[in-house]
């Protein structure tokens, strides 16, 4: 039960190219960009920003991190021309788009579960990046996103990813975990969760078995992997990045997605983003919306992002949109319905709260007349919230990144509901230098040890959240 207020152009205008005059239109604005901000100074790679208010402990780690040259950034080089891409035994030529069949199963006989994989490669050399979308199958932002991307309004002959400008080469998953797809299921048919099983044992269980080949086989070679959720059913999520910003290309590619919120978390043990991270290979997450849901704010945004990311990787032409702040938040708050009954969530994922402020209210039908408030300890921003309505006293109801800085410069991108205008959102964001985007940084940990720890459904706390709570 989303109520985000649309500010945007309807996603279904953008995609279909209807009502020319008032589309966002990704490849137009390029154009559009390039006339209005002429480079007047050289791209800046500075020292990237740590905010001082992140726990002192965890910003030495960062630091740390972020001196550490990526490996993976120096294995190609953008002079001479492309040679062919190999990818599962096929030769790819430069500046051809090619779908390829994959079976997450090997097997001579039975359901071996084929995949597509569309492998973009570029005429000129360039880093390999990998887009994947429900690798929990019920969560559908991603592979909407990726469907439309790889759709004709995106890629091909002088749109947005065009193989014949492309630098590098896109492979780009729209649907990982299919057999849970087809069943409207987060994990594989035998009950496992794909994103705690990486980097998967070939002759292990079903999961490990198909973590294993697309390990070896869709994420060797890569150099960044963009990996798109939701939030698992009975919540939902505001448009949200997930990294290990001590893992240094990973920063950068977190930064470069070009949305305010960024939580800073390695994620559980067996997710495909601190493997990843451990074989050095940059990796973000992005949340948004929920389980079943397909959200077109969480779509646009996840779209805006990507092609953000690839224009910072100068992958494709045009300038990274940047938001105005960025908050980065190693920490978080819960509120938690102290009754039981029904929830009736008052202010949606997104929303600006302020302390005491009514966020929902508990009824129970067997006791009419009387309900209970459930109040913001604090004031920051919700950044997920139950959409599921059955609560007893101790449910968690919401997810709450407290600030104590920056609120104004939040409130300033607010609608009139109270709810963060996610950058992306609104049609065409403005480009700006990095230099000039606040930080904003929110202190605290983990509770439980992961960002959604404390949420009772489909969480199965890995051995080192238990470590951490
Ligand atoms: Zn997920």
């Amino acid at each position: 039960m989303k109520v985000y207020p649309i500010n945007s152009v309807p996603l279904r205008k953008v995609l279909t190219g209807a009502d020319e005059e008032t589309i966002p239109d990704l490849q137009k604005s390029d154009v559009t960009i390039k006339k209005i901000v002429p480079r007047l100074k050289k791209r800046r790679f500075g020292p990237l920003k740590i905010s001082n208010q992140i726990p002192k402990r965890r910003r030495l780690e960062i630091e740390k991190g972020l001196e550490e040259t990526s490996k993976s950034a120096n294995n190609w080089t953008r002079e001479g021309g492309a040679s062919n891409h190999i990818f599962l035994k096929k030769r790819i030529k430069p500046g051809t788009i090619r779908n390829v069949e994959f079976n997450l199963l090997d097997i001579e006989i039975g359901e071996s579960w084929p995949i597509n994989v569309t492998v973009v490669h570029g005429i000129r050399p360039g880093p390999t990046v990998t887009l994947l979308g429900a690798v929990h199958g019920d969560e559908l932002v991603g592979p909407l996103a990726l469907t439309y991307l790889c759709g004709p309004n995106f890629i091909g002959d002088g749109h947005a990813i065009d193989p014949s400008s492309l630098s590098g080469t896109i492979r780009i998953v729209s649907v990982v975990n299919l057999p849970g797809y087809y069943r409207q299921m987060r994990d594989l048919p035998d009950g496992r969760d794909l994103n705690r099983h990486f980097p998967g044992v070939p002759d292990s269980n079903t999961t490990s078995r198909v973590a294993s080949r697309i390990w070896s086989n869709i994420i060797s070679g890569t150099d960044y992997i963009v990996d798109l959720h939701s939030a698992a059913k009975g919540r939902t999520n505001m448009p949200q990045i997930r990294v290990n910003l001590a893992h240094s290309s990973s920063n950068l590619t977190a930064r470069s997605f070009g949305i305010e919120t960024i939580l800073d978390t390695k994620g559980p043990r067996g997710s495909l983003r601190r493997v990843a991270n451990d074989s050095d290979i940059a990796c973000i997450t992005y949340e948004g919306g929920g389980a079943d849901e397909a959200d077109p704010e969480a779509v646009q945004v996840a779209m805006y992002g990507i092609l953000n990311v690839l224009r910072n990787l100068r992958m494709i032409p045009g300038y990274p949109s940047r938001p105005r702040f960025r908050i980065l938040a190693s920490g978080s708050e819960w509120l938690r319905s102290d009754q039981g009954g029904l929830l009736d969530v008052l202010a949606p994922a997104g929303s600006y709260v302020k302390e005491g402020e009514i966020v929902a209210t508990v009824t129970d039908p067997h006791q009419p007349g009387i309900s209970h408030d459930i109040v913001s300890p604090s004031r920051g921003l919700l950044i997920c919230t139950a959409t599921y309505p059955f609560v007893t006293s101790g449910t968690p109801i919401g997810h709450l990144l407290p600030m104590k800085r920056g609120v104004k410069t939040l409130m300033e991108r607010l609608d009139d509901e109270g709810c963060l205008i996610i950058s992306g959102s609104d049609g065409e964001p403005p480009w700006r230098e990095d230099d000039d985007v606040e930080d904003i940084p929110v202190e605290g940990k983990w509770s439980g040890g992961s960002p959604d720890a404390e949420w009772g459904f489909n969480h199965k706390p890995s051995e080192e959240e238990e470590e951490a709570a």
